[in-house]
């Protein structure tokens, strides 16, 4: 048997050509995905290259869900880096 990655990219055979798969492919072969791209590769990984279907997972509570590829609402997934200099400074604890 070989490497966890092995095995993996094994698998990848018997998946479905839905939105990610390809992009998990590649990360798994080594190649450095973008923000946007992984985020797109982690939902097929997470939906078993979506063997059963390019559907919604409707797992709301992962904060992933609003970019999630079937999401019928689905945000537009962007490279942008959250800008968080509205935030407070974390205050100290005594
Ligand atoms: S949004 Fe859904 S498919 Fe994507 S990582 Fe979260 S639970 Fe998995």
């Amino acid at each position: 048997m070989g490497s966890a990655r092995e095995v993996r990219l094994a698998q990848l055979k018997d998946w479905s050509q839905a939105k990610g798969t390809h992009l998990y492919g590649k990360y798994l072969q080594g190649e450095r995905l973008t923000r946007g791209e992984s985020l797109i590769a982690k939902c097929a990984e997470c939906m078993g290259g979506y063997v059963d279907g390019r559907r919604d997972c409707r797992v709301e509570l992962c904060p992933l869900y609003p970019y999630m590829p079937y999401h019928k609402d689905r945000e537009e997934v962007t490279d942008e880096v959250a800008d968080h200099s509205e935030e407070p400074e974390p205050r100290e604890i005594n």
